[in-house]
């Protein structure tokens, strides 16, 4: 990597340094040194922003929108630095940091426009009724307010999109929320140039230093000090189920329990229904190989689980997957840890009651290839472990009797992401009992397609009952996701001098 990294938090616009350092692990160079984050620099990080929060809240939402935009043009501006240090440090492709880029830049500027719209505040009015009977009514108005400072967690998986500047962070500086970042250590030098590239355009824009701070990594006591600091209001987090749960307790045992807005794991199964199976089967088995094999399988919305009624029709889905993944080369995992955790996983799915392997990773080390296993629907009904994720290029497909059987399964299913089903005309009675189950289960349900590429837009859902996320009336992608660090408040004959500028 040529790019000079000062190594340094970001602490209100000023870089900071503790003595110790660790350093970063990219799967190509030699690595960078990164100082260590504390609880220290949390608590300064937190005061800066709860400092900052009044006067960030009284900002206008044009100033807020001039922001957003200004933050994508800093990061456009440090594209290729981006790219060669994102790409370095997690093996992804520089085609997939680019093109993370764009999403990363096209969803601030999406945030601006939506901020600008105005429609986000919910405003509502219900005038004074002083002459109803038996009471009057009084003049009542409600508009949506920022939460207070909120905690980010940066994503392992996707180093710009969901890390520094992410949705997360995008969402809560629309909404009008200070951001403290806790950078991931996977992508320490990612994440410094993108943090440098929020503050640029705050400092360009003469706004508060104390609006974001960026923590880097190194220790878990940074993120636990981060989740329990009582100016922090709201946490956005993407990663692990383990990792999430636990400071998801953290945030519920607080004096002041605060919502944590965590996107964790999900399986995202497949039902392929009979017509479309016996029309296209090979077609839609090719599409899942691809769905699981991009970007090493490391997508929360990986298609994990395939659900087929056995029989010729599902012989060629699967020949056709499998062919398919056969002809995948090993890919470079994005840590070392997560692939220890896909061999391992993948080893616990291969030896577990019948299940058969149909292709076995040959990668080692860093790298991964991809598996395809099945299972009979009696055999992963008995086996609760075989229904939990394996981060990584891994397919799972059950062989069911018939359309009832096919239910059992769906209903067996907990809280996911999404739910695709793959269906021709033919198939619709049998999908329509299978509707309100899939329903019930992900916050995205979808045809004819693949849950991976997830669309940043109005209508997107990314998120889903336990464990998909720990709340289900959220998503963290899309314009809705600005909700999370939002809350109503409720005016009630408060003279017009004194309400806020978007009530009147
Ligand atoms: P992770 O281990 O959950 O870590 C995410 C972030 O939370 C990191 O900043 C981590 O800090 C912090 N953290 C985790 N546990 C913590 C605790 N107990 N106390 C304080 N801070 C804690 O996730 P990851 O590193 O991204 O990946 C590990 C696994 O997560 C993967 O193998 C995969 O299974 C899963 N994953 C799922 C998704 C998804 O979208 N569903 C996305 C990415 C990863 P440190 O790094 O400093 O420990």
């Amino acid at each position: 990597m040529s790019y000079e990294f000062h190594g340094a938090h970001l602490i209100a616009g000023q870089r900071r340094s503790t003595e110790a350092t660790f350093r970063s692990s990219p799967a190509e160079g030699p690595g960078a040194d990164f100082s260590v984050g504390t609880p220290a620099l949390v608590d300064e990080a937190c005061a800066a922003a709860k400092a900052a929060a009044q006067g960030f809240a009284a900002t206008t939402r044009e100033q807020r929108a001039a922001l957003l935009e200004a933050i994508a043009d800093q990061i456009d501006a440090r594209g290729d630095a981006i790219t060669a240090c994102g790409s370095a440090e997690t093996g992804l492709p520089p085609a997939r940091l680019q093109g993370e880029r764009a999403r990363t830049t096209g969803q601030l500027r999406l945030f601006a426009s939506h901020i600008r719209a105005g429609d986000y505040l919910d405003r509502r009015h219900d005038p004074a009724l002083p002459d109803r009977a038996p009471l009057p009514r009084p003049d009542l108005r409600m508009m949506q307010r920022p939460v207070g400072p909120v905690a980010v967690f940066g994503a392992s998986n996707f180093p710009l999109a969901f890390s520094v500047a992410g949705g997360d962070t995008a969402a809560a500086l629309a909404a009008g929320c200070p951001v403290v970042v806790k950078g991931h250590s996977a992508h320490p030098g990612t994440g410094e140039i993108v943090g440098d590239a929020v503050v640029a355009a705050i400092e360009a824009l003469g706004m508060d230093p104390g609006i974001f701070s960026l923590v880097q990594g190194g220790r878990r006591d940074v993120g636990e000090a981060l989740v329990t600091d009582p100016r922090i209001k709201a946490v956005g987090f993407t990663g692990s189920l383990t990792g999430g749960r636990a400071l998801f307790n953290l945030c519920a045992a607080r004096p002041e329990p605060i919502p944590f807005f965590g996107e964790l794991g999900s399986v995202n199964p497949m039902f392929v229904l009979p017509e479309a199976c016996a029309a296209r089967g090979a077609a839609i088995g090719a599409g899942w190989a691809a769905s699981l094999a991009m970007g090493a399988g490391q997508f929360c919305t990986n298609p994990g689980i395939a659900i087929v009624i056995d029989g010729p029709e599902a012989d060629a889905f699967v020949d056709a997957a499998e062919k398919a993944l056969a002809a995948v080369p090993a890919q470079v995992m994005l840590t070392d840890g997560m692939a220890t955790a896909f061999h391992d996983g993948a080893k616990r799915v291969g030896s577990a009651a019948g299940v058969a392997t149909r292709l076995a990773d040959t990668a080692e080390g860093r790298t991964a290839r991809p598996h395809l296993f099945e299972v009979t629907a009696a055999d992963w009904l008995a086996d609760h472990a075989l229904a939990e994720e394996v981060f990584g290029p891994l397919g799972l497909v059950i062989r069911v009797r018939d359309a009832d059987q096919m239910l059992e399964i769906a209903r067996s299913f907990v809280g996911q992401l999404t739910a695709t089903l793959q269906l021709d005309d033919g198939d619709v009675e049998m999908a329509r009992p299978l509707m309100p189950v899939l329903e019930a289960m992900a916050g995205r349900v979808l045809a004819n397609g693949f849950p991976t590429g997830v669309e940043v837009s109005d209508t997107m859902v990314h998120g889903g009952p336990y464990p998909a996320s720990t709340n289900f009336g959220a998503t963290s992608v899309g314009t809705l996701s600005i909700r999370r660090f939002l809350r109503p408040v409720c005016y009630q004959n408060l003279p017009a001098a004194l309400l806020p500028a978007d009530l009147v």
